[in-house]
């Protein structure tokens, strides 16, 4: 039987790496993984908490009683070791919110990333260190949401390299590897990414919850 599952994200970039995750990793749940372009009437959920896990929760809740369909969220972003943790949950706001400014998400993208790179020019490669984290919620239409996380070690390098991804995608060196996320494969980035973690561990929930 096949069970429609709704991913509560307006990030088309998002959409994208959470359907190949989702495609590879739940391929017998028979999952129809339909976006928020179905649902045109329910417009961007403001994310008011503080940590991944309070902001996905917040979005797939939300979702799930306005489309009374399962919903899955993800809420995800860069933790810098020397900036203590941020931009963590502002990660698509570091360089502020842009209101009025009718911006395309990749210049806002190479904004935040820029003002990072900034930030940290004076930061010796030593002290580099980063992860990028994902906390995924699965909430259904009663009220019950369930949380797995995920996360991908590595170092923020000078320059920015690399065409694909999005975000900080261009300045993330992955822990043991050469290369930026940026420089990377789809499915490359999926087999190690934070993303790709946290919604592998929400299989087994999305087999129990929906299955
Ligand atoms: P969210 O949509 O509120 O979860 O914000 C996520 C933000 O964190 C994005 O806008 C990016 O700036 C950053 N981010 C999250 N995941 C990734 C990734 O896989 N690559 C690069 N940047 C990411």
């Amino acid at each position: 039987m096949t069970r429609r599952v709704v991913l509560a994200t307006h990030n088309e970039h998002k959409v994208h790496e959470l359907r190949q995750i989702l495609a590879e990793a739940a391929a017998d749940l028979d999952l129809e993984v339909v976006s928020m372009a179905a649902f045109p009437e329910v417009g961007e959920i403001p994310e008011t908490e503080v940590t991944f896990a309070g902001n996905a929760r917040l979005k797939a809740e939300h979702v799930a009683r306005a489309t009374a369909t399962p919903a899955l969220a993800d809420d995800s972003g860069l933790a810098v070791e020397v900036l203590g943790g941020s931009p963590g949950v502002f990660s698509a706001r570091w360089s502020g919110l842009h209101a009025g400014e009718d911006l395309a998400r990749g210049e806002k993208d190479r904004r935040n990333l820029q003002l990072l790179l900034d930030q940290l020019a004076d930061v010796p490669d030593e002290h580099r260190r980063a992860a990028f984290r994902c906390a995924a919620v699965l909430a259904l239409p009663d009220g019950t949401a369930r949380t797995a996380e995920g996360e991908v070690p590595g170092v923020v390098v000078r320059e920015p390299l690399g065409e694909n991804g999005f975000g900080y995608d261009p300045i993330f060196v992955p822990e043991g590897d050469g290369r930026t996320l940026a420089q990377h494969t789809d499915e490359e980035k999926n087999a190690i990414s934070h993303r790709g973690r946290a919604f592998r561990a929400m299989v087994p929930v999305l087999r129990d919850q929906l299955g």
